[in-house]
């Protein structure tokens, strides 16, 4: 049984008020580590490290150059013990080893992008009147209150802790409370490459205690959450007391438009990799799929039909083309949908169930479900469910299509199949969305920036932007000919 404790100031160290939380592992609900469970007091310590740590310069003021070497050395480690780690990962979260791995890859790439970035030009100069040399420098923004989901525990920490890390940060983590295990795995990784102490800081717990002092404190400048919009807005308010700087990477309902001249096989595909993918756990999921009338019937029979076949199992099982839910509360919250949808009077045409047959039984597994006569005021169209759960419906043309994505109070992600290009532009620069696709769907690069409109979130990580996050921009006037001004004339 692992024993995961908290990392602060350099030192492994158990909750204060020596609380102990089960770590379960949602394929057989049996629990396989065990955490301690820190307070807001364990936070504040933490906090007040971070602050101490960023105010001697330790980190902050190391040449960006030297901050990066350690940044490549934890994406070495991290490919070092990718088997470790994405196995774990998938004790912790349930998710399939091949969605794992992708996990532990795009970690590793994440730190070595930072890496890299951290040591190119940045600042600026401006050409302006006077004999004046004015010039703008980013710095690091000072100590960052990083919080975040469980759904992919190992790649969101390394989203964040990256980027603010590079820039020359001090850091308090928060991992989910239900997935802490290969976020501690990180820390460990952290220590080894030699980070100096109360730089990087791991305290685990509830959201309510640990994450409410990481957004209440005065002493961070920074609040980086990913997940879900009621947990944003809390923060929100919480850092109007200090107006502390806060970025929100939340929840989505994202619509997935197909045209009826798309190539239909790969719609289907990418359809059903849209939204079963991760069990449905990923913020951009294509949960509202928008098909176009005339090939809606063939497209839902044709949808269902492969729906059936996925193959629902245990993560660790090779076999296993879907995994569990991360908890049972979780899977209840789906169930629950799904009787919602029953109750509005959608038509429940594939799964619907808990699957508790061949040795599942203990497991928070739910079939792939599919709605379908669904209107956009039900709550199952209109609600994040966070699981295998596809409404489908059907759209007259172009303007209808782009009225319903939009008709959302989220905006995170959005697709469109067509084989028609301008039209595939066209709808995609209407849709109210920051993360887009044509004719596909789930590609996500470092490079580029992650996050939505409307109650999807505040700011962008990954790419630039990501980098920008974490920092401050300062602007410097500098005179070149001293000399009395002679403003006032006495
Ligand atoms: P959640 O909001 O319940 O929890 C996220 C984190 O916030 C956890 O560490 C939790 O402990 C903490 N937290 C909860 N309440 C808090 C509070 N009052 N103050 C401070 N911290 C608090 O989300 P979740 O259930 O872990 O994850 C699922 C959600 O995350 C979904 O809505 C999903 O869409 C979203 N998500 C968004 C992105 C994105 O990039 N936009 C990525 C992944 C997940």
């Amino acid at each position: 049984m692992l024993n995961l404790r908290m990392y602060i100031n350099g030192e492994w160290r158990d909750s204060t008020s020596k609380g102990t939380q089960d770590v379960i592992n949602p394929s057989n609900g049996e629990v396989f580590a065990k955490a301690t469970s820190g307070n807001s007091e364990d936070a504040k310590v933490a906090i007040e490290i971070a602050r101490r740590t960023f105010d001697s310069g330790i980190w902050s003021e190391m040449p960006n150059s030297e901050r990066a070497l350690y940044l490549f050395k934890i994406a070495d480690k991290i490919e070092e013990k990718r088997e470790e780690l994405l196995r774990l990962e998938t004790f912790d979260n349930g998710k399939t080893l091949r969605e794992s791995g992708y996990d532990v890859s795009d970690a590793a790439a994440c730190f070595r992008y930072y890496a890299g970035l951290i040591t190119k030009p940045d600042g600026q100069t401006y050409n302006v009147p006077g004999p004046v040399q004015a010039m703008v420098v980013q710095e690091p923004i000072g100590v960052c209150g990083l919080i975040v989901p469980w759904n992919h525990p190992l790649l969101m920490s390394a989203w964040k802790i990256a980027p603010a890390l590079a820039a020359g940060n001090t850091i308090v983590f928060k991992p989910s409370e239900m997935t802490p295990v290969t976020a501690t795995k990180l820390f460990e990784i952290i220590e080894e490459v030699g980070i100096p102490d109360g730089v990087v800081n791991l305290v685990m717990g509830p959201g309510r205690e640990v994450g409410n002092e990481i957004a209440t404190n005065p002493l961070v400048d920074k609040i980086s959450l990913i997940g879900g919009t009621n947990t944003g807005r809390h923060i929100m308010r919480a850092a109007a007391e200090n107006i502390t700087n806060i970025s929100l990477e939340l929840g989505g309902k994202s619509p997935n438009i197909i045209f009826s001249d798309a190539n239909f096989e790969a719609a289907i595909d990418y359809a059903l990799y849209g939204i079963y993918f991760g069990t449905g756990q990923v913020c951009s999921a294509g949960s509202r799929i928008l098909v176009e009338e005339s090939i809606y019937q063939q497209f839902v029979e044709k949808f269902v039909e492969r729906a059936k076949k996925i193959r629902v199992g245990a993560g660790d099982n090779p076999n296993t083309e879907m995994g569990p839910l991360v908890s049972q509360e979780h899977m209840e919250s789906v169930l629950d949908y799904i009787k919602i949808g029953q109750q509005e009077g959608a038509s429940l045409v594939c799964g619907g169930y808990r699957v508790e047959k061949d040795g599942l039984e203990k497991g928070y597994f739910v079939a792939p479900t599919v709605f379908t006569d669904v209107t956009s005021e039900m709550r199952i169209v209109q609600e994040e469910i966070f699981g295998p759960v596809a409404v489908i419906q059907s759209f007259r043309d172009e303007q209808e299509a782009i009225y319903l994505a939009n008709n959302t109070k989220y905006g995170l992600a959005g697709s469109v199949f067509t084989n028609d290009g301008a039209k595939a532009l066209r709808v995609i620069k209407k849709i109210r969305a920051g993360i887009t696709y044509v004719n596909t769907y789930h590609l996500g690069f470092v490079e580029a920036p992650w996050g939505g409109y409307k109650q999807s979130g505040i700011g962008r990580g990954l790419g630039t932007f990501g980098l920008q996050e974490f920092q401050e921009t300062k602007q410097i006037n500098i005179n070149l000919q001293v000399e009395p001004i002679g403003w006032f004339e006495n």
